[in-house]
């Protein structure tokens, strides 16, 4: 079984009816790229840049830090496009030290709906400027998408897009050489999904989080032993929800993938399908699992029975109408 699995490293994933479907890979380090293309990824879908940031006594790494960084998971990835996501810090991610903004009782009460993500990079401009510019830098070599975590206002992104305008402006002087860098935001808090609309004109990508999309949506700590048999991607609430956002950004010609673990979830492959998702990006070791199931699903098939799923009464009935009992 290992053997046929790593065989399927050069077949390209495509259904029974002929619909191709991308396999990328979530990185964590740089040194993460090279095994990931051994494996068959086609692209970094999540580069999680937080791990640059993590483990080392609360000290940011520096612009030339991570422009090194960057720029060895673009090079090791040969031409295919790698996403990088700004730093995603705060909840179970903290940094060791509290930043000045960090101490603020309300982000430490609760972390999970806090100052977290682009929520702190807005409030840490220095520090989020220097991360776009080392991210600019790393897109001369070759293709970068620049990636939002934690978006839930249009705001946010305006915010993004003044800072991404500055620091262009400032490598150019400089005489910094750049490619093109495409713009997308993370699908993770409800509030973005049910503004999606508004969203879109202004991205060129779209990353659905499930991890914490679920949480959100279900109000399920991630984090919590205590909940956890909760935390439910069954939940009707859950996969209406990502049906409606693949929908819609297929409706407006943008690209969207799922990054959170439903990606490389076996259960979920021909769920997805079904709704339309043809960009799945996943821990490495799961590519060729994914892969050989996309090459047995039908896609009209597909679709017809995600209409079970999201009509089921509950949770149980909706894996159960997949044949995953639930
Ligand atoms: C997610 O929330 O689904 C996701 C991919 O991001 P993270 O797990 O890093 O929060
Ligand atoms: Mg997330």
């Amino acid at each position: 079984e290992r053997e046929r699995l790593a065989r399927l490293r050069f077949t390209p994933a495509v259904t029974l009816d002929g619909e191709r479907v991308e396999m990328l890979a979530n990185i964590e380090l740089p040194q993460d790229a090279e095994p990931a293309l051994q494996v068959g990824a086609e692209g970094v879908g999540l580069f999680r840049s937080e791990f640059l940031f993590m483990g080392r006594g609360g000290q940011l790494p520096s612009e030339e830090e991570q422009y090194l960084a960057y720029r060895q998971a673009v090079l090791a990835m040969g031409g295919r496009p790698v996403t990088i996501r700004t730093v995603d810090v705060g909840a179970d991610k903290p940094l060791e030290r509290a930043l000045p903004n960090e101490s603020r009782q309300d982000a430490i009460l609760n972390p999970a709906m806090g100052l977290r993500a682009i929520r702190w990079s807005l409030s840490e401009p220095a520090m989020f400027r220097q991360q776009l510019r080392a991210i600019y830098r790393a897109s001369a070599e070759g293709p970068v998408r620049l990636l939002l975590p934690m978006v839930s206002h249009g705001r946010e992104l305006r915010q993004v897009r003044d800072c991404i305008e500055k620091v262009c402006a400032q490598l150019k002087s400089r005489g910094q050489r750049m490619g093109s860098v495409e713009l997308g935001v993370m699908v993770e808090v409800p509030a973005a999904a049910l503004v999606l609309r508004s969203l879109l004109p202004w991205v060129d990508f779209v990353s659905i989080g499930t991890n914490d999309l679920i949480q959100y949506t279900l109000a399920i700590d991630r984090a919590d032993q205590s909940v956890s048999h909760l935390f439910d991607p069954w939940h009707p609430a859950v996969l209406g929800l990502l049906a409606r956002v693949i929908q819609e950004c297929r409706e407006q010609n943008k690209s969207v993938s799922v990054c959170g673990e439903m990606a490389g979830d076996l259960a979920f492959t021909e769920v997805l399908l079904g709704m339309g998702l043809r960009s799945f990006s996943m821990h490495p070791t799961q590519i060729a699992r994914v892969k050989q199931r996309v090459l047995r699903c039908d896609s009209a098939r597909a679709a017809a029975l995600v209409r079970d799923v999201i009509n089921a009464e509950d949770p149980a009935a909706a894996a159960a109408a997949v044949g995953w009992g639930g």
